[in-house]
């Protein structure tokens, strides 16, 4: 019988200093702790862990070279599959993934491995020192133009697989910052240095940003720009926003607004929004279950708010975030209130608001999602006072390119028409993925699809047929 020892621990800031600052919270190993971390693993042969992995990270063969202490060759392995393994590597939910999937973890703690990567990648030099892959060749097709509308993980693996291949990519973003959502993930979990890292590392690889630059005609890059191809990475910004009364009323925002007031710069933020610098002696009250609550619950915290609730309307066993934020937002002090739904927001002064209206409810038999559904208890009404109210309910496609290609969007949710295996969509040269075609996902899922509607943009390039690539009808030109 083998002896398993238990988990290494990382380094981890004291609750009472990570609530005074923006750091990470995680410190991460020393060499000698991911060693012996990673010699726990049992190198599985049909390992499962690489199974679950959205990305198909070889983790037992990376695992083995750490086992030896060769963190290059580690990296090297890594970096075969996965565009961005220092950013996704501290952004994954890896208890649900690759963690919760590691054989080990049957009958002990799992092998740390979302630590042991991030260890990875910070050591690595070839990461550190800029050493990171150059483009091959020119290709055979001849070296062409393509674009990259948005810059989250999507479009930033897409443009950097096309530009490894030789093509000369230019990605538009229309927010001042690049990133996508990465940019308003707040620094406690990704520090914004890392993602400024991975931008030079691109740039170095030839491809070219646009920051304040929307695009609303996709055939115009087609046609006047000479782009070859397109890829969609538009991701889901629209905040969902829940029909209750009182919804308008003053000190209610989205959890971007929130976080972005927070994380941006006066002069980088739209006029109408003022950038948050505390919250001292403010009742915060958020709404919603998934990491972006957790984010907004965990960086009012910091802000000093005097109080910091979260209502969510299921119970913890079945919100859709990462277990790992809801354990940290416990133990930085929030007031987590399971099985709460808000139905209204009440003012004292008809301006500004002053308490929310909740209900209590109770789980019935799963939904269409899996999870239980919740109902609303009768005569269980309450409220929780609040001077800021973050709407975090989750988030929408918006639907830009309406007014040229309504055939794009697919009802009912109006995400992106895409082959969910190549990307294609339905337009000749136009490839999609990220949260536009899935609705709000994951960093590693939307870095996956990047990858892959580069390969099959390589295959449209190399002579491949549209329709070959497509499930849905080919539209020639302009709708
Ligand atoms: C607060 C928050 C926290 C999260 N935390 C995690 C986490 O811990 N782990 C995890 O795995 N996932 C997390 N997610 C989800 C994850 O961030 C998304 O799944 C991922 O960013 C989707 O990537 P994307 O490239 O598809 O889109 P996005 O990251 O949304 O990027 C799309 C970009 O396109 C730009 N854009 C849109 N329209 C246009 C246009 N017409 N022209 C030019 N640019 C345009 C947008 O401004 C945006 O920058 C979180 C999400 C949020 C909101």
């Amino acid at each position: 019988m083998r002896d398993v020892k238990p988990r290494v621990q990382p380094a981890i800031q004291p609750v009472p200093d990570r609530l005074r600052n923006f750091d990470e919270v995680i410190q991460g190993y020393v060499l000698e702790d991911a060693v012996e971390e990673a010699r726990r693993c049992i190198l599985c042969k049909n390992a499962r862990c690489q199974a679950v992995c959205p990305l198909g990270n070889r983790i037992p063969q990376w695992i083995a070279e750490l086992q030896q202490g060769r963190i290059e060759d580690a990296y090297r392995i890594i970096r075969e599959t996965s565009p961005m393994p220092e950013l996704c590597s501290r952004l994954c939910p890896q208890e649900r993934l690759c963690e919760g999937a590691c054989a080990l973890g049957i009958k002990h703690e799992a092998v740390a491995i979302g630590l042991l990567e991030r260890f990875v990648c910070d050591q690595s030099r070839a990461r550190t020192n800029g050493g990171e892959p150059q483009p091959s060749t020119t290709p055979t097709t001849g070296s062409k133009r393509v674009a990259a509308i948005g810059s989250g993980p999507a479009s930033l693996a897409f443009a950097q697989a096309m530009a490894r291949a030789g093509h000369r990519v230019t990605v538009f973003e229309r927010w001042p910052k690049l990133g996508g959502v990465l940019r308003w993930i707040p620094r406690f979990k990704l520090p914004p240095d890392l993602l400024d890292a991975h931008l030079a590392m691109l740039t170095r690889l030839g491809i070219k940003f646009y920051a304040n630059t929307e695009v609303c005609w996709i055939e115009s890059l087609l046609t006047d720009e000479g782009f070859e191809g397109v890829f969609i990475g538009i991701g889901a910004s629209r905040p969902s926003t829940p029909q209750l009364p009182g919804a308008s009323l003053k000190g209610i925002c989205s959890s971007t607004e929130f976080l972005v007031r927070t994380f941006y710069g006066r002069e980088e933020l739209p006029n109408d929004w003022e950038p948050i610098a505390d919250l001292i002696g403010q009742r915060v009250v958020v709404l919603g279950g998934g990491d972006s609550a957790m984010d907004c619950v965990r960086t009012a915290l910091r802000l000093n708010a005097a109080a910091v609730t979260c209502a969510y309307r299921r119970d913890e066993a079945n919100m859709p975030g990462s277990n790992k934020e809801v354990q940290a937002a416990k133990e930085e002090g929030a007031n987590l209130q399971w099985l709460t739904a808000p139905v209204a927001f009440q003012s004292d002064d008809g301006r500004s608001v002053s308490q929310v209206e909740c209900v209590r409810m109770a789980l019935g038999p799963p939904d269409a999602s899996g999870r239980r559904s919740p109902k609303p208890m009768p005569n269980s009404a309450f409220r929780i006072d609040a001077d800021l109210v973050v709407l975090a309910f989750g988030y929408e496609v918006e639907s830009v390119f309406d007014n040229e290609h309504f055939f794009l969007m697919a009802p009912p949710k109006g995400t992106v028409r895409a082959d969910p295996n190549t990307g294609a969509t339905p337009l000749r040269g136009v490839f999609a993925g990220g949260d536009c075609v899935t609705g709000p996902n994951l960093v590693c899922a939307a870095a996956r699809a990047g990858l892959s509607a580069a390969q099959h943009m390589l295959r449209y390039f190399a002579g491949e047929p549209w329709e070959a690539l497509t499930a849905a009808p080919v539209v020639a030109s302009q709708a």
